[in-house]
């Protein structure tokens, strides 16, 4: 389908150096590029062990790490691994991407050996600290950054919020940066726990197969919202901080509550580990 490089993360690779290698040798096998792995730095511990993985996995041809940085994962990775992977990278000549560097300072104004919670930045760098966030650092309003930042974001009402996207979500047809995982669903439009079978692509969409991505391209959140009320008992809220945000509210209620198996509504551990 003329994509001749891909880059890799997670979940996190790295938990799993074997299988990492196996892809990273696959891929070299077919002649197709990796440009980079993301990590997140968690299973950094000593700085030889990470020398000598990224040593083989240079090897096999890997050319650079994706390295995250940023105050939502600092929630869960103490900075000193991430510092560790950083170094371990330039020991052994591979090419650290962080992402992104803007972060870097002020994570480090905090002790680095455990991790930090949002509200000790907002109660350092001010009040407002997580309102400025999005416009210094790419975040899709989808999955768990909706439950982060809805009490920040103004809500809207329903019916302003539907009128959004009547015309249905062209995003699911953005292929510039996309992504399959490791159950073999790719995920249109970065529109996390929405599926489409890998067998699937190169050809029109099933409408029958793929009712919900059809609606929704066709008509929106909208149409989404007309099928869950209509026929699955959904009632929404009178307002929400945007249309993706209800598409999420709506996946969720049908994939948990109404417990639909459907393959567009994948993976479940998606639905599951949203929180509240
Ligand atoms: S409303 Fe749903 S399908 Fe449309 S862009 Fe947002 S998450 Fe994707």
């Amino acid at each position: 389908m003329g994509c001749h490089s891909v880059h890799i993360g997670g979940g996190e690779p790295l938990l799993n150096p074997e299988g990492l290698a196996a892809v990273l040798a696959a891929a070299r096998d077919a002649g197709v590029g990796v440009e980079y792995v993301e990590t997140n730095s968690s299973w950094f511990t000593d700085p030889e062990e990470a020398a000598a993985l990224l040593t083989g996995l240079k090897k096999l041809g890997l050319a650079a790490l994706l390295i995250s940085i940023s105050p939502f994962h600092n929630e869960y990775i103490p900075f000193k691994r991430v510092k560790g992977v950083i170094a371990a990278c330039r020991a052994v000549g591979l090419q650290a991407f962080p992402w992104i560097n803007e972060f870097y300072r002020e994570i480090d104004a905090f002790e680095d050996g455990t991790t930090h919670n949002l509200e000790e930045y907002t109660a350092k760098f001010g009040g407002d600290y997580l309102k400025r966030l999005p416009k210094r650092y790419w975040v899709h309003l989808g999955g768990r950054a909706v439950k982060t930042f809805r009490e920040i974001f103004p809500a809207r009402g329903l019916e302003a919020v539907c009128a959004d996207s009547r015309s249905g979500c062209r995003e699911l047809l953005d292929t510039r940066h996309f992504h399959l995982d490791l159950f073999g669903n790719y995920i249109p439009g970065l529109c996390s726990g929405l599926a489409i079978k890998a067998e699937d692509l190169g050809r029109p969409l099933d409408a029958e197969a793929y009712p919900l991505l059809t609606s929704l391209f066709n008509s929106g959140v909208a149409g989404l919202l007309d099928y869950a009320a209509s026929r699955q008992g959904f009632e929404p809220a009178a307002a929400y901080i945007s249309k993706c945000h209800l598409c999420l509210e709506i996946r969720s209620y049908l994939a948990l509550e109404r417990q639909i198996d459907s393959p567009e509504l994948q993976p479940l551990a998606f639905y599951e580990n949203l929180g509240g």
